[in-house]
């Protein structure tokens, strides 16, 4: 299955998914305005800020990139949500905003953090999602505001994806395994890196999704770095292969990598590739609700050391996290890394990659998804079986 057609060919076969997931629904963003409230009354704030980027996104419907410029989400305890716009980006903000919201628009010589300010109580307390700049945080607490980090609001509500965002999160994951297998089929000695993650680009926009959100390929060497080396490649040979790549779906993240064999590689390449996938089974295993996140990691580890890597992130081993929260993000909290005591609950999505490097030879990274379940976990896609055979 690896090396046997073309990019043309792979192209024209493929289709979207014939049914396609619904985007997310009025009344879901409203239960996510609820919930926001609840918990940011739960930290002793009067209202909630919301900054530009995926947050933004999840509480209104608008798909807004942080800029320079203020659009931000003002959410009271009590009463209705307004917006800080632009004026002159009133009417793109509209057109994308699916809540009912009052607009706080101003002009560019205004400060919009007084418009913030004047919507409030005088002393009132804020919290601020923590990716709104610094700078601001300190204009309101200028303005006389008492400004509290707002992260519990935001990802308490985030990280619990509803049937919805699993919905969307599975075919945008199903998505990219296919544009996997497609782009496998096209490798063949010589092809360079970036033609390989050119017709991944274009793979993952025929089947539906936005393109490739990022894409790393990566040859021999290369794959013993986690986010690989600059310049071009070209394919040899008995190589081995590591191609990470992910799109989105109404803004919901896939991310899969696979290492696999081109012609034959050395039994120390086997061993590892044997040995990451007996850690990425023993993180999935140790998943259930109420376990702490770091318990995730630690189970991976426990694979490693067993088998003479690491400890910790003592290389030849595994050199970060054994994965990250996904959803509107790419890389959202919880993590499974030492330290993040979250508890597991059902909907959280995270990825599952405990890769395994050996300084400056070679990598191997499976990551695969899954989310938590009432008993454990279920993937979203189904790990690679084979060095030999990445997929099913
Ligand atoms: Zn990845
Ligand atoms: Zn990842």
């Amino acid at each position: 299955m690896i090396a046997t057609s073309d990019a043309a060919t792979e192209l024209a076969a493929i289709r979207p998914p014939a049914t396609r997931a619904p985007a997310i629904a009025a009344g879901e963003y409203a239960a996510r305005l609820d919930k926001a409230r609840a918990l940011t009354e739960r930290l002793g704030a009067d209202a909630l800020l919301v900054h530009a980027g995926a947050s933004l996104r999840y509480f209104t419907g608008v798909p807004w990139a942080a800029t320079e410029r203020m659009v931000a989400l003002l959410l009271p305890v009590r009463g209705t949500p307004s917006i800080v716009c632009p004026r002159f980006e009133e009417g793109s903000l509209v057109a994308a905003l699916v809540i009912d919201a009052e607009l706080r628009l101003w002009e560019e010589e205004e400060a919009p953090t007084a418009l913030v300010a004047d919507a409030l109580p005088r002393g009132a307390t804020v919290a601020i999602d923590p990716l709104l700049p610094f700078a601001w945080g300190e204009r309101l607490r200028g303005l006389g505001l008492t400004a509290i980090d707002g992260a519990a609001a935001i990802d308490g509500c985030r990280m619990i994806k509803s049937p919805a965002e699993l919905a969307l999160l599975a075919e945008a994951k199903a998505m990219t395994l296919e544009v996997q297998a497609r782009a496998a089929r096209i490798l063949r000695p010589g092809i360079a890196a970036s033609a390989v993650a050119r017709f991944i680009d274009d793979a993952h926009r025929a089947i539906g999704g936005t393109g490739s959100f990022f894409c790393a390929v990566q040859f021999g060497r290369a794959t013993a770095f986690p986010h690989g080396l600059p310049g071009d490649q070209q394919l040899e040979e008995d190589q081995l292969v590591l191609i990470d790549t992910g799109t989105t779906v109404h803004g919901y993240h896939s991310d899969i990598t696979r290492t696999y064999a081109f012609g034959r590689v050395e039994d120390e390449v086997a061993a590892i590739w044997q040995i990451e996938k007996e850690a990425q089974a023993a993180a999935f295993a140790a998943v259930a609700p109420g376990v702490p996140c770091e318990q995730v990691d630690a189970a991976a580890r426990r694979v490693l050391v067993a088998n003479g890597l690491g400890p910790d992130y003592r290389l030849p081993g595994l050199p970060h996290r054994t994965g990250h929260g996904i959803g509107l993000s790419i890389h959202e909290p919880a993590n499974l890394v030492r330290g993040d005591r979250t508890p597991m609950a059902p909907g959280m999505c995270f990825s599952n990659e405990p890769m395994i490097v050996v300084p400056d030879r070679f990598g191997v990274r499976l990551e695969d998804h899954f989310h938590v379940t009432e008993t454990g976990a279920a993937w979203f896609t189904e790990p690679q079986p084979a060095l030999d055979r990445p997929f099913g």
